[in-house]
């Protein structure tokens, strides 16, 4: 399978070590034949890392002149649109890097494109393909806990990710268009559809433009009450960054994932902890390694899905939904009202 990378900018550097392990895996047999970046100097030196035989500065002519499988669009929300319907266009399945898009609309329209060309369309929605949250989701599917009726996912930190990624402290739109999503996604992987959401947010640090922190209150289908809560500006030792914690009550008993990576089943008279700590890959590094596992995760989810004709896990189509309830989060801190879904 020939896969085509545009964006090689800081996170696409774990997508390019996770399809250089896919590479050197022989029984996966999928390679990075292009990537592109509109400034071609990191292009190329994306190229002549990780050993790619071509590179561009332009996505149109690399999709026409390649004719790949697939492209991995790992650049920044800007461009999502126009290239989503770019490859849609060239016939050419598309993984798109969050925030999928912009506005519902523009997200429905990209969903559309990819139908309507037939071609698959993922989003590299990769926090539920986190080793750690895929042990507290079997845990719940096994049944710890009875049936759920209370859900907290929780991601509050201090780690300076402007650092990484400048751009965000320019966005009038930060933390929920940034990571709420992530959260809200594992929220529905785990709890199911979302009926009602209420939210507050706020701006702690001044060197934002936009919220950093959010809290929200959801109320699943299944009967599950939720709270979704997520900071970047929370001062305490040990820093949690990049943990994202689970608290899931029910009927029977209690899963937590605690810092640290414990997963820790309770029942009334019973506990038990185990460690659930993704693999250090050999590219990876701490504190990243979690999230590192996760993108070589969902790269393998593609080509399975791929190779068999299936709808990925985390389609476009999927994240309309997650895509719903992080729009309705801005509407309800702005209006101080609930938003109600579907
Ligand atoms: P970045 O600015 O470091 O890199 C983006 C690159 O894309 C840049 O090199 C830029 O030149 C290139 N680019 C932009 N538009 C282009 C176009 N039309 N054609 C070709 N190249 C183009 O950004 P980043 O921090 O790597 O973030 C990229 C995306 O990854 C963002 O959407 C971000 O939210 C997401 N991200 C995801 C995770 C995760 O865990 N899933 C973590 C961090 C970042």
């Amino acid at each position: 399978m020939r896969g085509t990378l545009v964006g090689c900018g800081f996170f696409a550097e774990n997508h390019l070590n996770a399809w250089t392990a896919m590479r050197e895996t022989p029984l996966e047999g999928v390679e990075l034949v292009a990537v592109c970046d509109r400034d071609l100097g990191k292009a190329e030196a994306a190229a002549r890392r990780f050993g790619i035989p071509h590179f561009y500065g332009d996505a149109e002519t690399m999709l026409a002149e390649q004719r790949p499988d697939f492209v991995d669009i790992a650049t920044t929300l800007p461009s999502h649109r126009a290239l989503v319907e770019l490859a849609a266009r060239q016939g050419v399945p598309a993984i798109c890097q969050k925030p999928f898009a912009a506005s519902l609309e523009d997200a429905e329209a990209m969903v559309r494109a990819c139908a309507d060309a037939g071609v698959q369309l993922m989003v590299h929605e990769n926090f539920r393909w986190q080793h750690p949250l895929l042990e507290v989701k079997r845990a719940l599917d096994e049944g710890w806990v009875g049936k759920p009726f209370f859900g907290r996912v929780q991601f509050r930190h201090g780690f300076d990710i402007i650092a990484n990624q400048p751009y965000l402290a320019e966005d009038e739109r930060y933390i929920i268009m940034d990571v709420g999503l992530h959260l809200l996604d594992v929220a529905r992987f785990l709890f199911g559809e979302a009926g009602r959401l209420y939210c507050r947010t706020a701006r702690v640090d001044p060197r934002v433009r936009g919220e950093d922190t959010a809290t929200m209150l959801v109320d699943f289908a299944s009967g599950v009450t939720g709270v979704v809560d997520l900071s970047t500006a929370t001062k305490t030792e040990p820093e949690p960054f990049p943990e994202c914690l689970i608290r899931i009550e029910g009927t029977e008993g209690t899963i937590e994932l605690d810092q640290g990576y414990r997963l820790v089943l309770s029942r009334t008279g019973h506990r038990e902890v185990r460690p659930v700590d993704a693999e250090l890959l050999p590219w990876a590094s701490r504190p990243w390694h979690v999230v590192q596992d996760s993108v070589l995760a969902i790269q393998r989810h593609w080509v399975d899905c791929l190779r068999e004709g299936r709808e990925p896990d985390t389609s476009g189509a999927d994240n309309l939904r997650t895509l719903e309830l992080t729009f309705g989060a801005y509407a309800s801190a702005e209006t101080g009202q609930a938003v109600v879904f579907g």
